[in-house]
């Protein structure tokens, strides 16, 4: 048998902008214009280290479109980053701008590296200096970086000020998901954690399931996963079950609870990078289970919130008849095989970019607030998100069922359907 090709985010993208493009009759203009990204950089950031040495870090940014606005993404610092990766990813920016109609278009960045062997100062380096690359080429008019997979707060205010440093001014619109008290947003933090369950709430009318008569599993433990668990506890779900990335075994672990997690003493014994201490979760009651133990539980709700390519051909079929829905927390959770198989099985997918539009939802908020100099309370920012989030649901879900459509397939229709517009409107196309 011939050997399997390893995973590529970007070949998947296009595979699922294709199927779209095919299904409402892109013109081969606009076609070319969207399968690729618009701009992006490659570039070194050499950094002087804790011992004195040089160590040069690889760094990216992807500007994929920004028709209906400045690109907007974020950064991720991860050991096995690529660019095609960075690609999908800006890709997956512009459509989730688009489904929830904020005028922003679609950017991602990110440096191959892994924070857990790197000091603070040394981080603060690697910030700087992607900085530096890209001084000319990012900016509060033309592409918004953010927080993203092992990037935080802390990283964004370096990033920030590196920035006003070079160009002599303030510019807090530049990037967001910055410390609040700095030009932060309250709510942000939460934001994508609780855009998914907004959003799985909508889900669960639609089927007509009351979230107290439901189970969820989870895969990660990391920002989006714990402020999802948060509110679907408060809307009376229960968790049995979440999983982490065990920095030290290099290997995934999951964590069983069949009378519902403590998201609490969960938390207590997280790293900050997610990373559960299995040892510790066993002392508190918690069977630990392999990694991808996660998606065979009997539950009615799954929601895949760590990685890219979670859900293959070769694990679709370990999910259980029970489950109803799958609330992509995610980006690219699930390749093109395993989605066929899932839409086949009539389960209700919130695909990705709607599920987890909450954060870009937010820092587009952040850089309202940031620009204005203006701060709203919290409950202000998360009230908004609801509304934006239950919207663009709606306008989903309403697609969906009047024209007959997979969720996932109905999302790129408006998102795909709306960009094209904004660059036909401007004359590209
Ligand atoms: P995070 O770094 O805070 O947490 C990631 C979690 O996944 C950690 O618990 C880690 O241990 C776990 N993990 C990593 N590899 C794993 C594996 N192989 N098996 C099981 N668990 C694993 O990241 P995050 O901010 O929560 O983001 C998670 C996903 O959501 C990513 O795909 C990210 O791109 C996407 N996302 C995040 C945001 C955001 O605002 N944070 C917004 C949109 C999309």
């Amino acid at each position: 048998m011939a050997k399997k090709a390893s995973f590529n985010a970007f070949e998947m993208a296009r595979t699922q902008f294709d199927k779209i493009a095919d299904m409402i009759g892109l013109d081969s203009a606009t076609r070319d214009l969207l399968r690729t990204p618009m701009r992006e950089y490659h570039f070194n950031i050499p950094v002087r280290m804790d011992d004195g040495s040089v160590t040069v870090f690889r760094g990216f940014r992807c500007q994929h479109n920004d028709a209906r606005g400045p690109a907007k993404g974020g950064i991720r610092f991860h050991p096995q980053e690529t660019i095609d990766t960075v690609r999908a990813l800006s890709m997956w920016m512009t459509w989730k701008c688009a489904a929830v109609d904020i005028p922003l278009g679609g950017g991602k960045g990110g440096v191959i590296c892994d924070p857990h062997n790197l000091s603070a100062r040394e981080q603060e380096g690697i910030c700087r200096g992607w900085v530096r690359q890209l001084s000319q080429n990012i900016g509060p008019v033309s592409d918004i970086p953010a927080p993203d997979v092992m990037t935080s707060a802390q990283h964004m205010l370096w990033m920030l000020d590196e920035f006003e440093t070079i160009h002599a001014g303030h510019y807090p619109g530049l990037i967001t998901g910055k410390p609040v008290g700095m030009g932060g947003s309250l709510g942000r933090k939460q934001a994508t954690g609780y855009g998914v369950v907004y959003t799985l709430r909508e889900a669960l009318k639609e089927l007509d399931i009351q979230p107290e008569n439901t189970t969820a599993s989870f895969q990660g433990f990391g920002n989006v996963s714990q402020y999802a668990i948060e509110l679907y506890h408060q809307l009376g779900g229960k968790v049995i079950c979440v999983s982490s990335w065990d920095q030290d075994d290099q290997t995934s672990y999951a964590f069983l609870k069949k009378d519902g997690v403590d998201l609490e003493q969960l938390r207590s014994i997280t790293d900050r990078f997610g990373g559960i201490d299995k040892g510790k979760a066993a002392d508190l009651g918690y069977e630990v289970l392999p990694g991808k133990a996660w998606l065979e539980q009997d539950v009615e709700i799954l929601i895949p919130s760590a990685l890219e390519n979670q859900i293959s051909g070769d694990n679709v079929g370990g999910i259980s008849d029970r489950v109803k829905i799958i609330a992509e927390g995610a980006n690219g959770p699930s390749t093109p095989e395993a989605d066929e198989v899932i839409h086949k099985r009539g389960i209700f997918v919130i695909p990705d970019f709607l599920a987890n539009a909450g954060g870009v939802t937010c820092s587009y908020f952040e850089q309202v607030q940031s620009n204005m100099n203006y701060f709203w309370e919290k409950d202000e920012v998360l009230g908004k998100l609801d509304t934006k989030m239950t919207s663009a649901f709606a306008a989903v879900n309403v697609l969906a069922r009047n024209k007959k459509l997979y969720m996932r397939d109905a999302a790129y229709v408006i998102a795909v359907g709306r960009v094209a517009q904004a660059c036909k409107d401007r004359g590209w196309v």
